[in-house]
């Protein structure tokens, strides 16, 4: 098994989201249960880590709290300020679908710390690729403001982090979370130096952003690529477009670090996605990340954790990962395992439509010899 480090805090589960309620006209409101982003996510996550035997074959690292001086490479004073503020008077919401208690502003920063952390074992030529179970997630987490679950950017915070720390020019991030991430692409919308392509269920949340078409704006015009995918995609659909995007795009770009924003929304049970992504979906996907770093950036790979809000599924669809990441299978039956999907003439001339798009900025109809 390949060397990995584990970055994880026990205190991500005091991050309390509350239940998930359905508002049906005036005080009558209908509780579903937890919110979907809620503690017992990580505990699934890391439970299957530990009763698997992988966790005891990777090494476990606690971040510290990201400073003021590190969230302020990525967002505003004033969303510092609001975000600390909305914590301390004890109010649930924290913006656009974004729920959390007194502490949360607090685990916030150690879900930033913990991005940051695994770039420094990423740079660390002993290890070179990391894992960290992070919580709140951050992908959908603006300059100036905090959105669907997501209170600072944790991937956005890591990747500034890495280039003022270890002097990167190039650093790309690949974000397979279900959703849009669109609070990563406002942060480098006008920058060449962070290269962010995002795979995610087209037309869906957050509504009107993530289209073929947005691909960056003045030095940063061809350094963001989005990858609009219909429903029900699945394992083989993501891999096609993985071969024709993602692989030729980042052998090209030559990033000196690889971070994947690792949301396992996508996957066949999750309530927030209809993409059909199973765990050997998940193991192809961290696999090829780690692939294309070896090759490109000498496998310096951080993966964090972003969505995914299926219990039963989620800790499943993130073993699927780290078996990806450290080369291994663990003789582990999923009950709910299905026939790889073919892949459809939608998915097709859905990833032809960004080929179209981004091959003004980078050759696109050739086949990468990184093909797995
Ligand atoms: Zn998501």
């Amino acid at each position: 098994m390949k060397p990995t480090g584990f970055v994880f805090h026990e205190d991500y589960v005091k991050h309390d989201t509350g239940e998930q309620l359905y508002t049906l006209g005036e005080q009558k409101m209908l509780s579903v249960g937890l919110e979907f982003e809620n503690h017992l996510r990580v505990c699934l996550i890391k439970e299957m880590l530990e009763k698997s035997g992988l966790l005891a074959n990777m090494t476990p690292y606690a971040p510290h709290l990201a400073s003021d001086h590190d969230l302020l490479r990525v967002h505003t004073q004033r969303h510092i300020d609001r975000m600390k503020e909305t914590a301390q008077k004890g109010i649930r919401v924290f913006g656009p679908e974004v729920y959390g208690c007194p502490v949360s502003e607090r685990i916030a920063r150690l879900s930033a710390g913990g991005a940051m952390k695994a770039v420094d074992l990423a740079m660390d030529n002993r290890l070179k690729q990391a894992y960290a179970l992070i919580r709140p997630p951050g992908h959908h987490a603006g300059v100036d403001q905090a959105m669907g679950f997501c209170l600072y950017n944790n991937v956005a915070v890591a990747a500034r982090y890495a280039q003022e720390i270890y002097g990167l020019e190039r650093i790309a991030i690949v974000d397979w979370d279900v959703h849009h991430g669109n609070g990563t692409e406002e942060i480098f919308y006008h920058d060449k130096s962070v290269l962010l392509i995002s795979l995610h269920e087209a037309g869906y949340f957050p509504m009107n952003t993530g289209g073929a078409e947005e691909v960056g704006t003045g030095g940063g015009e061809g350094f963001n690529v989005n990858i609009p995918l219909p429903p029900a995609t699945g394992d083989a659909g993501y891999q096609y477009a993985f071969e024709n995007l993602v692989f030729p795009i980042l052998e090209q770009y030559e990033p000196q670090l690889l971070l994947v924003s690792a949301g396992q929304d996508p996957n066949g049970l999750d309530p927030l996605s209809r993409m059909m992504v199973m765990r050997p979906g998940f193991r192809y996907m961290a696999k090829s990340m780690r692939e294309v770093a070896e090759k490109v950036c000498g496998g310096r790979l951080a993966i964090l954790q972003e969505g995914g809000y299926s219990l039963p599924y989620l800790p499943i669809a993130t073993l699927g990962v780290i078996e990806g990441l450290m080369d291994c299978t663990i003789a582990f039956h999923d009950p709910h395992s299905i026939p790889e999907r073919p892949i459809t003439q939608e998915l097709i001339e859905a990833v032809e439509t960004v080929k179209n798009v981004h091959s003004l900025y980078w050759k696109l109809n050739y086949s990468s010899s990184l093909s797995l």
